[in-house]
């Protein structure tokens, strides 16, 4: 075994290693929003070498940042243009390995797409400061050099031999295997024949073992496989496309290339789109490599997750299995990284840095050399233009594992088969439903809309309860017993009296969300056993695999769920997914509406009929002749695409154009209004540079700050952000308003 040292080197302390030669002024970027990085001294007996963590002064306080590169690596000059006599101090360089250029170019990078300050970006890739530190040290035992005069018993020889044959331990571990009381061990020490040692290294992780046979792949599945394992071995650059239907075995898939990477004794980086997939995700690859992977998300206990990026960084932890920001993580020895579902939403990061966690995926893998592979049974429109371009492969699966059939659509048209007043069950939907508990098989109800209304309205005066911080709807959470803001979290108790006109009792909800839908199938099957998953009774991965197990051991025979749902769940004897409300999606006149709502519906479709059953789907609609239901019902997905495509181009929409937001917001209305217009009146329009609005931001009010918009939207050879930066900087406003820059905006908020 060996140990990690994480000392800390402080100047003034003579330096071992051969790190003479170094510049005697360096750039040190710290995890904070600055303009770039800082210049610091290098004191002759602390030599550095960029990528070290140190400490340095700022201000009156002490920091941890990272040595920078020399500007012509990473273009930024100092921020502090100080000549060499007031230049501070480098104070300390900690023992944390350093963090490697492909690290440091991907921050730069990051940094310099979004217009945001490398800094900033930094941050995330330090999220857990007290990672950088060692944690207490562990007191280990070993033979002492010199072994004194001791008395002699059976259990004393065990723990001698013990040692003597292997590494220093941990007073249980020796204990454990010398089978001994841990008084036996202390009592060795006590008398000098043990040495304590204190050590500052992270126990070692159970290794995932690549050797374990995997499940005999069909000949589909094996190409794919084979042209992974390729792609590992050649450790370069490649971006691969995993494009198969739901329940194909695109997980299987991916593990050979995994297995491959492990086998190398290098690491992987699985993205997953949301943490309630993760657990059984970490049961398939237990199944599959023994152990578990190490899991990266905000859910994950923070103590948790400074063991998690340590052994990221000196190269223990093997497979990280995590959300977006599991993309900053410090890998040593990357040689993969997959993106699951990487058609979904949840990638794209809206605050603070704001990033596409699969754009910045293929980033990553660039910049360190590694293939990606992205999975999806609904690949966005961006993935597949890049297919079109010769930019990515396509591996395609076109038929589930196992023979299994992929689920029969059919559309349910509301505007003639309509559910009774105040249910949104159709008849039709609901005869099926009675034939699928009859055959004691398992139903999906599909809403997307949390709580039980998404609307009370007064039926006295018309007045509806909206948001005080937003331009929304109050949502009527009647398990909670309250009114709940979806966007900035205010809440507010039920009003009995309408707060507009006074009258009593009038207040109405309208329309259905999945708590209303609930009550109706209770009235409609009180015998049936009825389940909720949204993210208001699913907050963290076990409660999510909790429901997951209960599905799937049939304790379960409605789900009731929103998108939350829809995800990559396998459900055996799950049959009938009925969708409510198809058109929900549709509204709102988002860029990527349909194509979003095909996503989205074809992936809850494919939770049914998974095994042997054969499963049906039925969309509740009224408009049946809508371009996304008539490709689901049909299956036409690629002539689906095609036409999207066809529509984006003409209007230079990405992804053949590029676009940018620009979201001016603050308190104060009219400073915001003459910020946004002075944006627009100094706009550089030309060609290839058209600039959208002002307009109110849908979300006019949010949070409680007002919002205006512009959209910037240019051709592919322009780069966007040189302009923008140009722009706006010929632009003063006031430091209450906020101007953010969303490149490559999804939320059209
Ligand atoms: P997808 O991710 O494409 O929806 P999964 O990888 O979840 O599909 O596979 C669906 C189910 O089929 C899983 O239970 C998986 O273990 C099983 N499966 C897929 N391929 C094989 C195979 N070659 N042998 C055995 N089981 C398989
Ligand atoms: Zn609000």
């Amino acid at each position: 075994m060996m140990f990690t040292l994480y000392r800390m080197e402080k100047s003034g302390a003579s330096s071992t290693d051969n790190r003479e030669g170094a510049a005697k002024r360096v750039r040190v970027l710290l995890p904070l929003p600055l303009a770039g990085p800082y210049d610091y001294r290098v004191p002759p007996e602390l030599p550095v070498i960029p990528g070290d963590f140190v400490q340095v002064p700022l201000g009156k306080q002490v920091r941890i940042g990272v040595v920078w590169d020399p500007i012509d690596t990473s273009g930024y000059p100092a921020a502090n243009a100080v000549d060499d006599s007031r230049l501070r101090d480098i104070e300390a360089r900690l023992g944390t390995p350093p963090m490697t250029e492909a690290m440091r170019r991907f921050v730069d990078w990051v940094a310099a797409y979004s217009m945001s300050a490398p800094g900033a970006v930094l941050r995330m890739a330090v999220s857990i400061p007290e990672a950088l530190t060692p944690g207490r040290p562990r007191i280990v035992y070993r033979l002492a050099e010199m072994i004194p005069d001791y008395r002699e018993t059976s259990a004393r020889t065990r723990v001698i031999d013990v040692l003597r044959d292997g590494p220093a331990r941990g007073v249980n571990d020796l204990a454990r295997e010398a089978a001994v009381g841990a008084g036996v061990v202390r009592a060795l020490a006590g008398i000098g024949v043990l040495d304590a040692v204190e050590v500052f290294d992270d126990v070692p992780l159970p290794q995932p073992d690549p050797t374990l046979p995997g499940p005999e792949l069909s000949d589909a599945q094996a190409e794919a496989a084979a042209d992974f394992v390729d792609r590992v071995e050649a450790s370069s650059f490649s971006v691969a496309l995993l494009d198969g239907v739901t329940g194909s075995g695109k997980t299987e898939v991916y593990f050979e290339a995994i297995a491959k990477a492990l086998s190398a004794g290098r690491q992987v980086l699985v993205l997953l789109p949301e943490i309630a997939l993760t657990a059984q995700f970490l049961e398939r690859f237990e199944v599959r490599f023994g152990v578990r992977p190490e899991e990266w998300h905000s859910d994950v206990p923070r103590a948790r997750r400074r063991r998690v990026w340590r052994s990221v960084a000196d190269g223990r932890a093997r497979v990280v299995v995590g959300a977006r920001s599991a993309l900053f993580l410090p890998f040593r020895e990357l040689c993969l990284i997959t993106v699951d579902e990487e058609h979904d939403l949840s990638y794209k990061q809206e605050d603070g840095v704001i990033y596409h966690a699969r754009d910045m995926a293929v980033v990553r893998a660039r910049l360190e050399g590694v293939p990606v592979v992205l999975v999806s049974a609904t690949p966005s429109l961006e993935t597949v233009n890049n297919v079109k371009q010769g930019r990515y492969t396509r591996l395609h699966l076109t038929a589930r594992h196992g023979g299994a059939e992929l689920p029969a659509i059919s559309v349910v048209d509301l505007r003639r088969d309509s559910p009774e007043r105040q249910s949104w069950i159709a008849p039709r939907l609901r005869e099926a439903l009675t034939d699928t508990l009859k055959a004691h098989e398992q139903s999906l109800l599909f809403l997307n809309r949390r709580g039980y209304a998404p609307l009370t309205l007064c039926r006295a005066c018309g007045h509806r309860l909206e948001c005080p911080n937003c331009t929304s709807w109050l949502v009527e959470h009647r398990f909670q017993g309250r009114l709940n803001c979806h966007h900035c979290g205010y809440f507010t108790q039920m009003p009995t009296s309408c707060p507009e006109c006074g009258a009593e009792d009038r207040m109405t909800a309208c329309g259905p969300g999945v708590e209303r839908l609930a009550e109706e199938v209770g009235a409609l099957w009180p015998e049936a056993r009825v389940e909720l998953m949204t993210s208001d009774t699913i907050w963290s991965p076990s409660a999510a695999a909790d429901i997951v197990r209960r599905v799937q051991a049939h304790e379960i025979d409605i789900l009731i769920g929103t998108q939350l749902v829809a995800k990559g769940h396998h459900f055996p004897n799950l049959t009938l997914v009925g969708v409510v409300d198809a058109d929900l999606g549709l509204g709102g006149g988002d860029l990527r509406a349909a194509e979003r709502t095909y996503q989205l519906l074809h992936q809850v479709a494919g939770r049914a009929g998974r095994e042997a059953r054969p499963g049906h789907v039925l969309l509740q609609t009224h408009h049946p002749e809508h371009p996304v239901m008539a490709a689901l019902v049909s299956g036409e997905r690629d002539a689906f695409m095609r036409a999207e495509a066809e529509q984006r181009k003409l209007g230079n929409w990405p992804p053949f154009g590029r676009l940018a937001a620009i979201i001016v917001s603050g308190s104060d209305e009219s400073d915001v209004d003459s910020v946004a217009r002075l944006l627009s009146r100094n706009a550089p329009q030309t060609q290839d540079f058209k600039v959208l609005g002002p307009a109110p931001a849908p979300l006019a009010l949010l949070r409680g700050r007002h919002r205006r918009r512009l959209l910037v939207r240019t051709t592919r050879s322009v780069r966007i952000q040189d302009r923008l930066q140009t722009w706006l900087a010929s632009v003063r406003s006031p430091n209450a308003v906020r101007v953010q820059v969303d490149i490559d905006p999804y939320s059209f908020l």
